[in-house]
């Protein structure tokens, strides 16, 4: 049998807002990996109203975690899809627990992670962005509303952009407060693997991309490609 390649293993961690969902799209398209977002996997779910929608909506619509133990099925079967395995994935929003952390690094096993990027943005920048962030109905491409507006036009596919439903003032308050909660350990698990890159995530998403580029692209260029079969 022909050996495939096993591509690299990304995760990228930070507070709502800090850009998480911007630069894992242009990572992943600089270096041809999955963008996996499980936000985005669970927000779909609940749109279609599958099992899993159904399920899930009470958490997200409230802000609050969805089940470790519901996650961990999500997450496997993402990462775990053929073409996934062959270009590599970068993951957007998991592991948000250190409880996740461990269920990744079971379900990866025997590949490895690369790295853990970490957007690094104080809280009170985050609260001024998420209360202005739009994201496109279609391709989940967030929008700056500049003057505060409730709806724009998406650059990226002419789709129409809106308020998160879990953008509430309240849901804010209360997704930022369960990310300061499970934060501490959650770095410190990736920090004692020597997997955590540090980016100072402030400025405009050029800027952002740029660092966190020079920070990915000595990891990736280290990872070589593993057999699979
Ligand atoms: P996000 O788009 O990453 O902000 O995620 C939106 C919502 O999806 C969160 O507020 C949670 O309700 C749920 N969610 C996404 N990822 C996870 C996760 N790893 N663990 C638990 N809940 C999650």
């Amino acid at each position: 049998m022909v050996a495939a390649s096993r591509g690299p293993s990304l995760v990228v961690l930070g507070r709502q807002g800090s850009g998480k969902g911007t630069q894992a799209q242009r990572v992943a398209a600089a270096f041809g990996l999955r963008h996996l977002s499980t936000g985005a996997m669970l927000r779909e779910a609940v749109a279609h109203r599958t099992p899993l929608g159904r399920r899930v909506q009470r958490y997200l619509v409230q802000g609050r975690l969805v089940p470790d133990e519901l996650m961990v099925g999500v997450v496997e079967s993402a990462i775990g899809a053929r073409d996934v395995v062959r270009s590599g994935f970068l993951l957007d929003g998991f592991p948000r627990t250190r409880r996740q952390a461990d269920d990744l690094e079971r379900v990866l096993d025997p590949a490895r992670l690369d790295a853990a990027v970490l957007l690094d943005v104080p809280l009170d920048v985050v609260r001024h962005r998420l209360g202005l962030r739009r994201v496109c109905r279609r391709c989940e491409t967030p929008t700056v509303a500049q003057h505060g507006e409730d709806e724009l036009v998406c650059a990226v596919c002419g789709g129409q952009a809106v308020r998160r439903d879990d953008d509430t003032p309240e849901a804010i308050e209360a997704r930022l407060e369960t990310h300061e909660l499970e934060a501490a350990p959650l770095l410190r698990w990736f920090e004692d693997r020597g997997l955590l890159l540090r980016v100072d995530a402030v400025g405009s998403p050029d800027e952002v991309f740029e660092r966190v580029h020079a920070a990915v692209a000595p990891v990736l260029a280290a990872s070589s490609p593993e057999p699979t079969e």
